[in-house]
């Protein structure tokens, strides 16, 4: 038996790579089995070109517990090392023997693992002790025995073994005794192995018999050797895409939409399957997570920064060997290979909605609705996805039409260009709720898109920024004459007099709950006699605050504002007007007169200031100026409340704003109680 040191620069390495270097401890399995499967493609490959002459007929990696003996043995039939390779390899950590083959056998190698750096090392982050048990493929090679307990001392010695092949053997520490457990093993190889390309074995298969677990001969293979993504595409079909997709995720219930086969050999490896799943109505956290692979080794699930944040909506496997493994997310962020991944990935996922669409685009529409957010998410946060997708996303209307936007443009082009030449989309973000504007834009002639999905506001505001000379306007923006403004509307049937009184009128039977503004439109006779808007920019960024846009808090602390729309050439707004003219006009002509001689006082006094500077205007004339002022306020208000007290009990006036309420599901509760009373009031008279 040999001792020795091994290479002293490892001195303090033990308790760096028990504490630091991994902080899953469980990786060391990943390691270990990654190690066997390297050496046994080795061996295949040997084999292959005829380096190899005995027959290659079992190389299935064996994992087993020995629970009395607390050992974790994973056992391979592969390369196995001679004494001189131990002292290579193992001894001298820092030396990657996989670098060496792959330079001797460069175009022959099978892919080989060698991303882990201090692979085997890590194993004592779980042993008290580990032992090597290895026979090299080489003719007349003698069997050794490694072992170490974890300080830097090992020993060497020869032994007594039959087959080619390496058997390492973990002294399991107290600490880590779940790793002896059946479960746990089961679970770590399920996350790390399950796509492995040399079989592994643990234990044998079971049956449950006479209400008893027993083993059966048959062998516990827990991996699948050539996952969908391996193969080629035209091997494939639709079935196998999918039946792969639940071997990754087989608590998922929902068929994927589309899936996407990555296949890239420059320039940079890459291989893997995407898929589309549905995305739900609302942006839930994704329990399914793409997978990230180096061949066929599960890495993480965790792909941040390798592809675009959008991206990770997707569900799938990605694997290549060109990304570099075991280093921090930052640096793979600004590495420049992981950056060209990105957007190959971003390419490739476009072009392939685009070739769906285009080759099945009644297929495509079908799906358009769970798929509308994924495409929307990418749009507005990839500008060149954002280019290739503005030609398959959809826009859909009222009517359940989708258009891309070329083809909507056309629809519209001829109605919906406003005098300014802006061509104006009209959308509801609520059919149900906006029904009355929906259909008053219909019936005008106009199309209006259905824009409901979560991230729509946002998107909308990002279309504007991209497509010239349009805009959105949601449908309840303005009364529907003014919606898409042409040449300058008709003449008021109203005085500017009476539209004044009219606004104190309509003031006092106002809802208390939010702003509003009462303003005079001569719409045509046929529109509605009183209606509510909201205008859409302070919508659009109240909208925006409650989704959390950055500084548009200020907005979000508003009020709602709306606008009381009463359209003046209405019979009934111009029954109202003359009425009031009637009723109240006893009491308000005295003091319109007072008002308009005090009006009179005003202005001559106004004259005699005109060309003065402040200091050379004497004192009385200011007080005297002061004093007009504060008769006309008065008076202005008197006047008013004359009108708000006659317009208070005026049950035609409340019964038309709260139609208006009603028509925009605005009308609620009390209200609506009293509506319905007074409704019925004015029926049995
Ligand atoms: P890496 O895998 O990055 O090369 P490791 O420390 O895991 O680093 O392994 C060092 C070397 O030891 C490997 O490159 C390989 O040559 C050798 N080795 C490790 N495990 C085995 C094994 N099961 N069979 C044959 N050789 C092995």
């Amino acid at each position: 038996m040999q001792k020795g040191n091994i290479n002293v620069t490892t001195e303090n390495i033990f308790p760096i790579i028990k504490k630091f270097l991994y902080s899953d401890h469980e990786i060391f399995l990943r390691e270990l089995i990654s190690n066997a499967v390297d050496a046994t493609q080795k061996l295949k490959t040997l084999a292959r070109i005829e380096k190899y002459k005995a027959e290659l007929d079992n190389s299935t990696i064996n994992v087993s517990i020995d629970e009395k003996a607390k050992t974790l043995t994973i056992s391979d039939k592969g390369i196995g090392m001679t004494a001189d390779e131990i002292e290579k390899y193992i001894n001298q950590i820092a030396f990657s023997g996989a670098e060496e083959f792959l330079d001797k056998y460069k175009d022959k190698a099978d892919a080989i693992i060698g991303h882990f750096g201090l692979g085997f090392y890590s194993s004592f982050m779980v042993a008290e002790k580990v032992e090597i048990r290895t026979k090299s493929y080489q003719d007349g090679a003698q069997a050794v025995k490694w072992e170490c307990d974890g300080s830097p001392e090992f020993s060497i010695e020869d032994i007594e073994k039959e087959d080619v092949g390496t058997d390492i053997i973990l002294y399991i520490d107290e600490e880590s005794k779940e790793f002896l457990e059946k479960a746990k093993i089961t679970e770590l190889l399920n996350k790390y192995c399950k796509f492995l390309p040399v079989e592994i074995a643990f234990g044998k298969k079971t049956d449950w018999k006479d209400g008893k677990e027993v083993e059966t001969g048959e062998l516990n293979i827990i991996n699948n050797t050539t996952p969908a993504w391996v193969k080629k595409p035209a091997d494939l079909k639709d079935e196998d895409y999918k039946s792969f997709y639940k071997e990754l995720y087989p608590m998922t219930m929902d068929d994927p939409l589309f899936h996407i086969h990555l296949n890239v050999d420059y320039p940079f490896n890459l291989t893997g399957i995407l898929y589309f799943p549905k995305i739900k109505a609302n942006v839930e956290v994704q329990r399914n997570k793409i997978q990230l692979y180096s061949n066929q080794v599960f890495v993480t699930d965790s792909v941040e920064g390798i592809v675009p944040e959008f991206m990770t909506l997707l569900h799938g496997v990605i694997d290549s060997p060109d990304i570099p493994l075991n280093v921090s997310r930052s640096y793979l962020q600004s590495d420049g290979n992981v950056k060209k991944i990105s957007s190959h990935i971003t390419k490739k996922v476009a072009d392939r909605l685009n070739e769906i669409f285009k080759k099945e685009r009644e297929d495509f529409e079908k799906k358009w609705k769970d798929l509308s957010m994924f495409v929307a998410y990418g749009m507005l946060s990839e500008p060149k996805f954002y280019d290739k997708a503005i030609k398959f996303n959809l826009f859909t209307n009222t009517e359940g039409k989708n258009f891309t936007w070329d083809e909507y443009k056309e629809v519209i082009k001829e109605t919906q260009t406003d005098k300014d030449k802006n061509l104006i989309c009209l959308y509801t973000s609520d059919v149900e709720g906006q029904y009355t504007f929906v259909e008053a834009a219909k019936a005008k002639g106009y199309d209006v898109l259905v824009m409901d999905g979560q991230l729509d506001s946002h998107f909308i505001n990002h279309l504007e920024t991209k497509l010239e000379n349009t805009k959105f306007t949601r449908v309840d923006a303005d009364v529907i004459d003014k919606l898409i403004s042409k040449e300058d509307g008709a003449e008021s049937k109203l005085s500017g007099e009476q539209e004044k009184d009219l606004t104190s009128v309509f003031k006092s039977q106002l809802p208390a709950e939010a702003n509003y503004i009462v303003m005079f439109e001569p719409l045509s006779e046929d529109s509605n006699p009183v209606m509510v808007t909201q205008n859409e920019f302070m919508r659009r960024m109240k909208d925006m605050s409650a989704l959390g846009g950055g500084g548009m808090g200020f907005y979000g602390d508003l009020p709602d504002s709306y606008n009381l729309v009463v359209n003046s050439n209405h019979p009934l707004v111009e029954q109202i007007a003359s009425d009031t003219d009637k009723s109240v006009k006893k009491e308000v002509s005295p003091i319109k007169k007072e008002i308009s001689a005090v009006e009179g006082d005003k202005n001559a006094l106004e004259k005699l200031k005109k060309d003065k500077k402040d200091e050379e205007i004497p004192q009385e004339e200011k007080d005297q100026m002061d004093d007009l002022n504060k008769k006309l306020d008065e008076l202005n208000k008197k006047k008013e409340t004359v009108l708000e007290n006659y317009g208070g009990e005026n049950k035609l006036i409340k019964q038309l704003i709260d139609l208006a309420l009603l028509s925009n599901n605005m009308l609620k509760g009390a209200a609506l109680d009293k509506f319905v009373k007074r409704s019925i009031e004015l029926i049995e008279k």
